[in-house]
């Protein structure tokens, strides 16, 4: 389900990067043999060239950002409504088996719904604003950064120019365009920033309008569902009913920090968690779920699939790599990485094999 709203946004950031890759790739290959015979003055041609692929990468942008807003309201609103549709499936069973609600406004005209929405969607926007900057910013130091590696390994000797340069590309695909630069400095890629941002944003919305709604029916209490390869940052919430407000006289409140970090990418609700949260009329909902058993079992699971995420990322960056290499119409490097391509896809062909686990193709495409 997390899959179905945020795959398009994130999809079309891994696209804007490869675009700017591609460009990068195109005229780092331009008279290529001047780099041989003199690398000072490829270096001067090179960065002449900087005023003309920023304006291409503006162009990219322009070109995808007013899909990337309707993205991220596409995605907000449609993980929030459906979401909230099976909020209300819980409490209409909840009305049939007795319990005694309030009732409030419907969803579309409830001002505390739109508001956190609003809320949401704004947010939103403001950060994929900031990636639209850094990318642009970053992608020319990715640029300079590469014709600085490059000349100075000529001027080494050690390597042809060709080497040299298809190291550079291999480089900036496998390290992508940063996306976010931390107050750390830490530089944050397109694939883990985007997708974080994207799904957490999502995540703690969902869990707000629930929230939200529940206290509107006056519902206290929530059950948390469970399942294998439960993750270390939701265990303590797997298969256990909370309140939803402090100090309930007998269930722990959901947001005590006392049980974890809700809201944190690697926590309860953050990303590629699996989990659900059920209205539970106490005396009259039923448990669905258990508290897991086995830690070493659900540790073991959620490895495989983290494992598993690893390996499509780098069949999708083998494939990002060939992309760009086409781009430079360099035909050493295609070749080069049609062969990394096998490689890493009978990599996860024998993960599969040993583990039993399903193959999701679709996470191992690109959008070219
Ligand atoms: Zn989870």
């Amino acid at each position: 389900m997390l899959e179905r709203f945020s795959g398009p946004m994130v999809e079309l950031y891994n696209q804007i990067e490869l675009e700017m890759l591609k460009k990068l790739g195109k005229a780092l290959y331009f008279k290529t043999e001047l780099l041989e015979e003199d690398p000072e003055a490829w270096m001067v041609q090179q960065l002449q060239m900087m005023g003309m692929l920023d304006q291409q990468n503006i162009r990219i942008l322009q070109q995808y950002s007013g899909k990337t807003v309707q993205e991220i309201n596409a995605m907000l609103v449609g993980s929030g409504v459906y979401d909230l549709e099976e909020t209300e499936e819980d409490i209409k069973d909840a009305i049939i088996n007795g319990a005694q609600l309030a009732v409030p406004p419907p969803i579309n005209q409830s001002p505390q719904i739109l508001a956190i929405m609003d809320a949401y969607q704004a947010q939103a926007a403001s950060k994929m604003n900031l990636v639209n900057t850094t990318l642009l910013d970053q992608s020319k130091q990715v640029y300079i950064d590469g014709l600085n590696k490059a000349a100075l390994e000529v001027r080494a000797g050690f390597k042809s120019h060709d080497q040299v340069l298809r190291e550079v590309i291999k480089g900036w695909v496998d390290k992508g365009v940063p996306a976010l630069i931390r107050s750390d400095g830490a530089k944050l890629g397109v694939e883990g920033y985007v997708r974080t941002v994207v799904i957490s944003t999502m995540n703690n919305m969902t869990n707000e309008l629930q929230d939200q709604r529940n206290i509107d029916y006056g519902i206290e209490l929530v059950e948390i569902s469970s399942h294998a390869g439960n993750r270390p940052g939701c265990r303590p919430y797997a298969g256990k009913v909370f309140s939803l407000q402090p100090n309930h006289p007998r269930f722990p409140y959901l947001y005590d920090r006392g049980i974890g970090r809700i809201g944190d990418p690697d926590s309860l609700f953050g990303i590629n968690c699996g989990h659900k949260k059920y209205a539970f009329v106490e005396g009259m909902s039923e448990r669905t779920y258990k508290p897991p058993k086995s830690e070493k079992e659900d540790q073991k699971i959620y490895e495989q699939s983290q494992m598993q995420r690893k390996l499509e990322r780098d069949i999708r960056k083998a494939k990002n790599q060939l992309a760009v290499f086409e781009a430079a119409n360099d035909n050493e490097g295609i070749k080069e990485s049609k062969q990394l391509i096998r490689d890493r896809q009978l990599k996860m062909k024998e993960f599969i094999e040993a583990t039993g686990r399903t193959r999701r193709n679709y996470r191992e495409q690109i959008h070219t």
